[in-house]
């Protein structure tokens, strides 16, 4: 495995011995994996690899004892997401699950319900997606229109989720639905379900993206019954509650760390190219290291139990910013010194057609420069 060349590290001895292992696990692990297989660990979901990560107590590990989970720091977390987005490993099958609805399950869901799931995210064996986006219903959340009526002591579901990433391979979902009128705030009457997408009733239908793979689904609910216990957290407070999930979605490294792949490739061939594009490149370098430092003071905030929204907010903005910058440097300094089917143009191509989207998922430029501007005091 290619060391990863970003890595000041952090002081503490447990971080760094855990670093070694995570490390070396990889490396044995990912020893066939080509340079462009390592560039699509985003959208690429391999189960037998979650399992294995699971095995190794690395899903679910700051979550408490009772659930599965090891009860270990923010930080020592941050290390293991650290190395299996900078060794590109295959991270999609656990991905959600991991970061935002076991968290949102652990924080919200009835005791009932909560042990009989969370158990296997941990193992890496059950999947979840985010029920959030609808057509017309992606950035203004409160206008969702997939509704939830109660139906004796459970609910019935109608509606559809759109851009739901994963939702082929996903054992569940948690969707945000409409349950009551807006009274007095548009904010008001949402809730958030655990949807299990077995159930009849739930269709899921493929999207293909413009790097044509299909990572996107568009999900239907007709008549999909759900038990009272899927309710998660209180009737009525959906917003309050998605907004703690966004913030989790937001918070970690992954959201400057998905196209990392091109400028390790970029650093490989610099011996091609002349001293000012190795000044630029070192530029970049220097870049990602200023976002790592910010990226561990979200870190930091989480672990202290503090609201990282803002903070989050600033380091998505600044990382989908630079990330996106890279295929323009990498066309600019090595165009004519990358050659047809090389390492290097391969990896380009795929981030060139990625990166667009690292300006939307999880909260549109637009949006994250709103809540830095509210958090700033200025509207
Ligand atoms: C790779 C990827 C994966 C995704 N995965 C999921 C998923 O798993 N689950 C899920 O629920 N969703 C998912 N999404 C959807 C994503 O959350 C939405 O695309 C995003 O929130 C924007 O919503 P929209 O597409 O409806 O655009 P809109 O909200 O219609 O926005 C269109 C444009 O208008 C701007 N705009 C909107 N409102 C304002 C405003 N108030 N002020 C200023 N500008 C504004 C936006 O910034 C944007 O430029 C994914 C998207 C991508 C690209």
């Amino acid at each position: 495995m290619p060391i990863p060349r970003i890595d000041p590290g952090i002081p503490d001895a447990d971080c760094e011995r855990l670093r070694k292992e995570v490390r070396e696990f990889l490396a044995e692990t990912l020893a066939g994996h080509r340079a462009i297989d390592r560039a699509r660990h985003w959208s690429t979901a391999d189960p037998e690899f979650s399992r294995r990560l699971g095995e190794r107590g690395w899903i679910g590990m700051t979550w408490p004892v009772r659930y599965g989970g090891r009860a270990r720091s923010q930080l020592e977390r941050y290390v293991v997401i650290e190395e299996l987005l900078a060794a590109g490993a295959p991270v999609a099958a656990h991905w959600t699950a991991d970061r935002q609805s076991g968290p949102q399950l652990i924080r919200f869901a009835p005791e009932t319900l909560a042990p009989k799931i969370v158990p296997g995210i941990v193992r890496g064996e059950t999947f979840f997606c985010i029920g959030l986006s609808e057509s017309d219903t992606g950035s203004d959340l409160a206008s969702v229109r997939t509704r939830a009526t109660r139906s004796g002591a459970g609910w019935v579901l109608d509606g559809a989720k759109l851009w739901t990433t994963g939702a082929h391979r996903a054992h569940y979902m948690i969707a945000l639905a409409r349950t009551g009128p807006p009274d007095g705030s548009r904010h008001a009457g949402l809730s958030q379900f655990l949807v299990d997408l077995k159930a009849p009733g739930v269709k899921i239908r493929p999207i293909r993206n413009q790097a044509d793979e299909h990572d996107f689904n568009e999900v239907g609910f007709e008549h999909v019954e759900l038990p009272g216990e899927c309710l998660i957290g209180r009737e009525g407070a959906g917003w309050e509650q998605a907004a703690t999930e966004l913030a989790f979605e937001r918070s970690g490294p992954e959201r400057y760390l998905s196209g990392m792949r091109l400028l390790l490739e970029m650093l490989d061939a610099a011996h091609a190219v002349d001293a000012r594009a190795r000044v630029a490149l070192g530029r970049l370098v220097a870049h990602y290291a200023t976002l790592r430092q910010m990226s561990l003071g979200v870190a930091g905030m989480l672990a202290r139990g503090e609201d990282p929204s803002l903070a989050a907010a600033i380091v998505k903005d600044l990382g989908a910013t630079l990330e996106q910058s890279l295929p323009d440097v990498a066309h600019e300094l090595f165009g004519g010194a990358m050659p047809a089917g090389s390492t290097l143009e391969q990896v380009a191509d795929h981030v060139t057609r990625a990166a667009p989207s690292f300006s939307l998922r999880g909260g549109t430029r637009e949006i994250l420069r709103g809540i830095i501007a509210r958090g700033l005091g200025l509207r």
